[in-house]
């Protein structure tokens, strides 16, 4: 059997990559493309919604797919040092595959706004994690600056080659179902994601591996929502602090596989994130974090205002991209649900109390 090994080595003909990029991978990726029974059923009986589980990747998020290509290009330039600004995810990413290429990794993060699971990561993969008094947005600016002026590669998603790895999530979902879905459901914070989709379905159609395009539904969280709104957030907030931005890097590209692929940006509030989160968790037994339940919720939003015309005899065929998983922000979960019950160590006590 040969051995699964990563992007780089799978979608290389489709990466700007040469014999000379020295391939920094975990394995990253070739995760599961998971059916969901009860969130299709919810929608109706001719839609096939499937998850595309990026949970599952080694550092927890789809961030892995760009960072390797992200740290590999910088390897292949002769840095020795790379730097980000992150909700999160970033950083974890960047902090693991910088410490498996040697490199110094620099993180700049919003004070007190990072999931207790990703600050972990971070740490203990030995980055130099610097907390700002400030939101993402100026954590950003920040290192978008010292990157202009010292000899370190800036791995956000402005980076070109993050946008490379992160494509080949749709060549992986088209190889997997043999076709382009009919609609792909994404959250949108740095837009870099939506981006990056988009761009992988257009090149696999070019390549005429499908036959048609998938159309972009991107949502941002209620509080976050500069592209819902027309301009950017000040102060963003939101429980789903993965995409809590105020003034996406990538904007203009968001709007442009919005309008190319004739399909929408819309907000969710935190509690519609809320219930598709515990929805996934309790019906799907998929856990994620808040910000990755944003797709589904915007599903759910969409199925109610009647947003997907009936189709007679067509399946309708929806992904939703779960961007991270459940364990990185384990006290978003307890906030959401009652602490178990705490009963005498006594058989009766614990058959009454489990409902038996
Ligand atoms: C980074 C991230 C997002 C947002 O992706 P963008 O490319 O910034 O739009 C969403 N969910 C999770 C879990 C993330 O880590």
């Amino acid at each position: 059997m040969k051995s699964y090994l990563g992007i780089i080595n799978r979608y290389q003909q489709y990466l700007p990559v040469t014999k000379n990029t020295p391939v920094i991978t975990l394995n990253e990726v070739n995760t599961p493309l998971i059916y969901a029974p009860k969130l299709s059923a919810e929608l109706g009986p001719n839609f096939r919604v499937y998850l595309k589980y990026e949970g599952l990747n080694p550092t927890g998020s789809f961030k892995d797919r760009g960072m390797t290509m992200a740290i590999s290009k910088a390897m292949e330039k002769g840095l020795k040092a790379v730097i980000c600004a992150s909700t999160g995810n970033t950083s974890a990413s960047a902090a693991a595959y910088a410490a498996r290429a040697g490199l110094k990794c620099i993180v700049v993060i919003p004070e007190g706004a990072i999931a207790l699971g990703k600050l972990a990561q971070g740490l203990i993969h030995g980055a130099k994690v610097i907390a700002v008094r400030g939101n993402f947005d100026d954590a950003l600016r920040v290192v978008r600056e010292i990157s202009q002026n010292y000899k370190v590669e800036l791995v956000n998603s402005i980076n070109p080659y993050r946008i490379e790895g992160q494509k080949t999530a749709s060549f992986e979902i088209c190889d997997f179902l043999g076709l382009a879905p009919d609609f792909h459901c994404l959250p949108v914070g740095n837009a870099g994601n939506i981006t990056a989709y988009w761009k992988g379905y257009k090149e696999y159609y070019a390549y005429k591996k499908i036959k048609s395009l998938p159309r972009m539904l991107g949502f941002q969280a209620l509080g976050a929502a500069p592209i819902v709104k027309g301009h950017p957030i000040k102060n963003p907030r939101t429980i789903a602090t993965a995409i809590k931005i105020g003034n996406p890097a990538s904007w203009e590209k968001a709007e442009e596989a919005r309008d190319e692929s004739k399909g929408a940006i819309k907000a969710v509030s935190d509690s519609q994130i809320i219930s598709a989160y515990k929805f996934l968790a309790q019906k799907e037994g998929v856990f994620v974090e808040p910000a990755s339940a944003a797709s589904v919720a915007g599903l759910f939003m969409l199925g109610k205002e009647k947003f997907f015309p009936p189709i007679k005899n067509k399946e309708i065929k929806i992904i939703c991209t779960l961007t991270g998983h459940g364990l990185k922000d384990p006290q978003a979960a307890l906030k959401t649900i009652k602490s178990p019950p705490v009963v005498k160590a006594q058989l009766e006590a614990v058959v009454k109390k489990a409902g038996l």
